[in-house]
């Protein structure tokens, strides 16, 4: 089979059927979407839990890294509420500034998407292997050796992490035969690996606090929030956030916890004392329960070489201090990062290599978005608002092009 259109999309995700719906209404005809899953935006009904976290208030170019300037586009696209308010669904922000469709459902911020794509072609179960530009026009293969050409090109297959949404980076391969500038992916937004050891006596925890991440003696970035202790591994948002902030050398980088940000060194050691002196007949293990859950204070005591069931009125004031020291700074080393588990990866095609619209500069009419950029963000949201906007840019770009 062989087929034309005038803006083919490889990749039914978050961003490439951004880019169907923003041409399709600007009056693109024939648009196709080439989806390798049997469904188009699988990894969307994942998102934020099954409830999409779609965006967050007061979004900026200054949360975002990578290698291309994502200022103008987030500029151009405006408000995302009015974004989706012109596609029927309307959004709620939560709290922490966090935005989400009003029903808390990812299925319906699909809906929206896909409601809008009537006239365009989602040709699923269709992998593009290989993507050549002749005569003025692109040619795409698919695995099943159906071709197709088109006048442009929208390439929006997502980064290196979560096969199971069809995202495992071989699609990367088609943008390396045209030599394009690619930064390899990394996982980012995912639990951290540590010492089993440690963890062991910890896992199921869930403890308020804040973490650190420090490569050898310098602390890197700080997150407050809810830390979750696994099997083998630190994870929740605020590990997630700083699990992006790992370069090479993961063995050098340790995270400190934190578990009373809000008191200083003088304070806790008062409340020890307090402990100490009102539970006098309790273990060490008992006494500690009064500020923090068990398995947390037989750990603190394991480090400082004390057995939970050591009568708490024989800890000294050394042992005191190293226990409030180990209640401020809870060092685990970084063994890795868990890769399955990751929301995204960094790294992608390289910012010199795209124009402010998001054209390849080297190659007229084939455009780049979302996670395939080498751009990435925190949890909140931002990750899908970079989605929506490379989306909507390439999609403006290529339909003003055609028109
Ligand atoms: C579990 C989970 C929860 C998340 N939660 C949030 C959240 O709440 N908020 C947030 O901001 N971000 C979240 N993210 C991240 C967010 O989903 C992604 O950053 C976003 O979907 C990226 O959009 P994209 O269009 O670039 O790629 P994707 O949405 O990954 O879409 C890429 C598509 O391309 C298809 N494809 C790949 N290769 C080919 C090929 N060769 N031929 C044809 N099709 C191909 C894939 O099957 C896929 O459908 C989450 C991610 C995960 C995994």
């Amino acid at each position: 089979m062989s087929e034309h259109f005038d803006l083919l999309i490889i990749g039914g995700g978050a961003s490439g059927l951004t880019s169907a719906v923003t041409a399709s209404a600007m009056g693109v005809q024939k648009i196709a979407v080439l989806e390798r899953l049997s469904r188009t935006g699988k990894k969307l009904l994942a998102t934020g839990n099954g409830r999409c976290n779609l965006s967050h208030k007061n979004i900026s170019a200054l949360d975002y890294q990578g290698s291309y300037d994502v200022t103008e586009i987030l500029h151009q696209f405006g408000d995302i509420e009015n974004f989706f308010e012109l596609l029927g669904l309307y959004c709620r922000t939560d709290e922490q500034g966090r935005i989400y469709p009003y029903s808390m459902s990812a299925n319906t911020v699909l809906d929206a998407l896909r409601l809008q794509c009537s006239g365009v072609s989602e040709l699923c179960n269709e992998q593009a292997v290989a993507l050549a530009k002749h005569s003025g026009q692109w040619h795409i293969t698919a695995e099943s050796g159906n071709q197709y050409s088109a006048n442009y090109v929208i390439f929006s297959a997502g980064g290196t992490v979560q096969p199971k949404f069809g995202t495992d980076g071989t699609a990367f391969r088609l943008l390396e035969k045209l030599n394009l500038p690619i930064v390899q992916g990394r996982p980012i937004l995912c639990p951290l690996l540590s010492d089993k050891k440690i963890l062991q006596s910890l896992k199921g925890l869930r403890v308020k606090g804040s973490v650190s991440l420090y490569h050898k003696d310098n602390i890197i970035k700080s997150e407050t929030g809810e830390i979750q202790f696994t099997e083998q591994a630190l994870s929740g948002i605020c590990i997630f956030n700083l699990s992006s902030l790992l370069e090479k050398n993961i063995s050098e980088y340790q995270i400190s916890v934190n578990l009373f940000p809000e008191l200083d060194a003088s304070e806790i050691l008062s409340r020890l004392y307090c402990c100490q002196a009102v539970r006098c007949e309790a273990s060490g293990e008992d006494m500690l329960s009064g500020l923090m859950q068990k398995p947390l204070a037989r750990s603190i005591l394991k480090q400082i070489g004390i057995k939970a069931d050591f009568p708490c009125s024989q800890l000294s004031d050394l042992h005191l201090h190293q226990i409030a020291e180990l209640c401020h700074d809870f060092r685990f080393p970084v063994l890795g990062t868990v890769q399955e588990q990751a929301q995204a990866s960094a790294g992608g095609v390289h910012g010199n290599a795209l124009d402010e619209h998001l054209q390849v500069k080297s190659h007229s009419g084939l455009y780049i978005t979302g996670e395939a950029v080498d751009v990435h963000a925190p949890c909140g949201g931002y990750q899908l608002h970079w989605a929506w906007a490379s989306g909507y840019t390439a999609g403006t770009h290529v339909a003003e092009r055609i028109l």
